[in-house]
């Protein structure tokens, strides 16, 4: 496939460093709060893009930090670590916190259809590694020890920007947040690998180390995590657009001062889901969750839809009008769907194979996803048989994740369901929406009026408003749905 790797600026045939077999390591959330769907708009892409290589055959090692200790406030090594921040609004202990939004990502994520990575790593069980990898690092002579924190020395690299859309007063990162330059860094752009003094005196999680009590940054985590489950040479690296800097940055110059020669060849970052008012984010306070579009109705699968249809590397503005449009785009997909069921011939390997071919070539243009929604469509009005439609429609959901096939299996069963459930009694028939329990509640309210128990018939009626069901006579009987 075509991929634009935002290292090289470029968009180029994307190659691996063993033939056959990807490396891929993806930023995973930080812990402290539920994933908002900006968050997840990034992990949806990446899983999108995950199962379209395997798709084109690639065998994919996929690997996850989960970050549990050390993000602070502000990328830039200022502000309170977000975890503790978490634990206190909660009145919780870090490790709780940690667990409680590691289980809720996860569980966003398969509502999402989110694949789960091969190797899943909160940063808290590999300590010895980031203790390990920091010691070579002094070693060597990248990092530096000043006012008890560790450092690295980002002027002795060749190149350190790599990212380098950004211009130097972006980079003063201190300077542009208002926050106090940390008089330490010998350079301002020098990160911290280990903290031990610090003004985080009521850091909840600590370790012993060659330098003092204390806790990794943020960076080295990513770094010795893929090193570790990816092994030396990374092919493809993931993230949002806001980690390129200083994260991804960080860690291309800490990885490579470390191994001594080039890390990462592939870089992917996925741009932003914003609001009218901005870009989304969980340090804001108020954000949209899955649990939010869930309860207010909406289809998580209608949120993964709406992503697919726009490109990973443009910004995405997020609206209720906006999902309410792919939502609805989304059913009628389905429908469409549901209505295969011609039984008529076998599946047309020809074409199918044709249509396959294409599809590899438009997704395969650096993630095409709304051409992969294309796709779809030109194989639902295609001049083939059914057989073949369902097939090719499930072939390419194994990478779009849209639940299609099982979708249409169970509207199809509901209104299957729906015809049944007409109960009739004494001619009065009764119409809902499969449930048996009402219908016998309204054929026992028709049976109440005809008796003139008007008491008894108000009853029912009470009852089933109760239940959010809304009764319709109609000639011969009533039809019955919930509102
Ligand atoms: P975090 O949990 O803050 O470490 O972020 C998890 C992932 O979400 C990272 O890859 C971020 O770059 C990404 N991300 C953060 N905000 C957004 C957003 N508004 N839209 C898309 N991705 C985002
Ligand atoms: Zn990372």
């Amino acid at each position: 496939m075509y991929l634009y790797n935002s290292a090289t600026h470029k968009k180029e045939e994307f190659q691996t460093h063993t033939p056959g077999r990807v490396e891929m390591y993806t930023c995973g959330p930080t812990v402290y709060h539920f994933a908002h769907i900006g968050n997840l708009r990034s992990y949806i892409m990446e899983d999108v893009l995950e199962k379209f290589l395997r798709y084109e055959g690639y065998d994919v090692n996929r690997v996850m930090n989960i970050t549990d200790v050390g993000h602070l406030a502000s990328d830039a090594d200022t502000g309170e670590d977000k975890m503790l921040k978490g634990a206190k609004r909660e009145n919780k202990s870090v490790m709780d916190i940690a667990k409680f939004y590691t289980d809720a990502f996860f569980d966003d994520c398969a509502k999402l259809n989110i694949k789960t990575p091969e190797v899943v790593q909160p940063a808290t069980g590999l300590i010895d590694e980031f203790i390990k990898t920091v010691s070579a690092l002094i070693d060597k002579g990248y990092a530096y020890l000043a006012g008890g924190n560790v450092y690295f020395d980002t002027s002795k690299l060749d190149r350190y920007y790599v990212f380098n859309d950004h211009d130097e007063e972006d980079l003063a990162v201190g300077v542009r947040e208002g926050v106090e330059e940390d008089q330490n860094k010998r350079n301002k752009n020098d990160f911290v690998l280990w903290f031990t003094k610090s003004k985080f005196e009521d850091q909840a999680l600590k370790w012993d180390s060659p330098w003092g009590v204390g806790y990794p940054g943020w960076h080295i985590e990513c770094s010795c995590i893929s090193m570790k489950f990816n092994g030396e040479y990374l092919d493809l690296h993931c993230g949002g657009v806001d980690n390129a800097f200083p994260h991804h940055t960080n860690e291309i110059a800490q990885s490579e001062a470390y191994l001594g020669h080039p890390w990462c060849r592939q870089w992917f970052h996925v741009h932003h889901l914003n609001t009218n008012s901005g870009k989304m984010s969980k340090s804001k306070g108020e954000f949209l969750t899955v649990s939010l579009l869930e309860e207010k109705g909406y289809d998580p699968l209608a949120y993964r839809f709406f992503c697919l249809q726009s490109h990973y590397r443009k910004g995405l503005v997020f609206s209720w009008e906006n999902l309410d449009n792919a939502a609805g785009a989304y059913n009628k997909l389905v429908k469409r769907v549901a209505a295969l069921t011609g039984t008529e011939g076998g599946v047309d390997e020809e074409a199918a194979a044709r249509f396959k071919e294409k599809f590899l070539t438009q997704v395969g243009n650096d993630l095409n996803t709304s051409m992969g929604i294309t796709c779809l469509y030109d194989v639902l009005k295609a001049p083939v048989n059914d057989a073949t439609k369902r097939a090719v429609l499930a072939s390419f959901d194994s990478v779009l994740s849209l639940s299609l096939l099982e979708k249409a299996a169970a509207l199809r069963e509901k209104e299957a369901a729906q015809a049944k459930s007409a109960a009739s009694a004494g001619g009065f028939t009764v119409q809902g929406e499969g449930d048996p329990a009402i219908d016998a509640l309204v054929l026992q309210r028709a049976e109440a009026k005809k008796a003139k128990n008007f008491a008894e018939a108000d009853h029912i009626r009470d009852e089933l408003k109760a239940q959010g069901v809304e009764v319709t006579d109609v000639p011969g009987g009533a039809v019955w749905k919930r509102v």
